[in-house]
């Protein structure tokens, strides 16, 4: 069976990455702040992944703690990037598009500082989505597409399964401060957000998309009835 499991780049779905474990052949979504990938491969290992049974590494979208790691986890694993053209100046110069860390709130000017001065190695994109086209997994195994989901960042990436579950990363977050630890239905927003309204159509997009179960970056997986509570109260 084909199945989505959350790795821990910080604990308790303060920052997480995604494994997309299919019946043979795996894909990588994310990979965490630089330094992350030995956190993310001992994760793998745990789970009886082998490394030569990931395909691909999917970027969703060009802030580091998402990022950091690319590099690393590409040579490791020798395995293609892809990622949206929007953002993709992010993976290539190794730091954070600096114009949209526009924080939610105002305690994230902390964090936004600390993401503007970490540096990447910088990654070379393989395969680089354009405008709205979605990309089908099949042919990698996996029976789910990625498709352009904008408003966190212009290039921002959700992965649909046909199961109904969905990796929707930075559109919306759950928990307190930076996800995890406790209240983990709760609703909110992450860090920052490029375009607000953005997010609001994106969000209304995967949920047209028969999905019923949402994998985020900060935070730990939410109901449907908990992201529409999410673009109704904050969006
Ligand atoms: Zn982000
Ligand atoms: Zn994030």
């Amino acid at each position: 069976m084909q199945k989505i499991i959350q790795l821990a780049v910080y604990p308790y779905g303060m920052i997480n990455c995604f494994l997309i474990k299919g019946e043979k052949k795996h894909i990588l979504v994310d990979a965490g702040l630089p330094g992350s990938e030995k956190t993310i491969l001992k994760q793998l290992q745990k789970l009886g992944i082998k490394k030569e049974d990931i395909d691909l590494l999917i970027i969703t979208h060009g802030h580091i703690d998402h990022f950091g790691s690319a590099k690393a986890l590409k040579d490791e694993l020798k395995i293609p990037v892809l990622m949206h053209e929007l953002d993709s100046r992010a993976l290539e110069t190794g730091k954070s598009l600096r114009e949209t860390l526009k924080p939610n709130k105002i305690y994230w000017n902390i964090l936004k500082r600390k993401l503007l001065r970490d540096k990447a190695i910088p990654c070379t994109p393989d395969i680089i989505l354009k405008g709205d086209e979605e990309f089908n997994l099949t042919e990698w195994g996996i029976n789910g597409k990625i498709a352009h989901t904008p408003g966190h960042t212009p290039g921002t990436l959700s992965i649909v399964m046909d199961s109904g579950d969905a990796i929707i990363m930075d559109l919306a977050s759950s928990g307190i401060l930076l996800g995890g630890i406790a209240f983990h239905s709760r609703m909110k927003h992450p860090p920052f957000h490029d375009d607000l309204e953005q997010v609001k159509a994106s969000i209304n997009r995967v949920l047209s998309m028969n999905t019923n179960r949402f994998y985020l970056g900060h935070g730990h997986p939410v109901t449907r009835e908990s992201l529409i509570v999410y673009r109704d109260t904050f969006l």
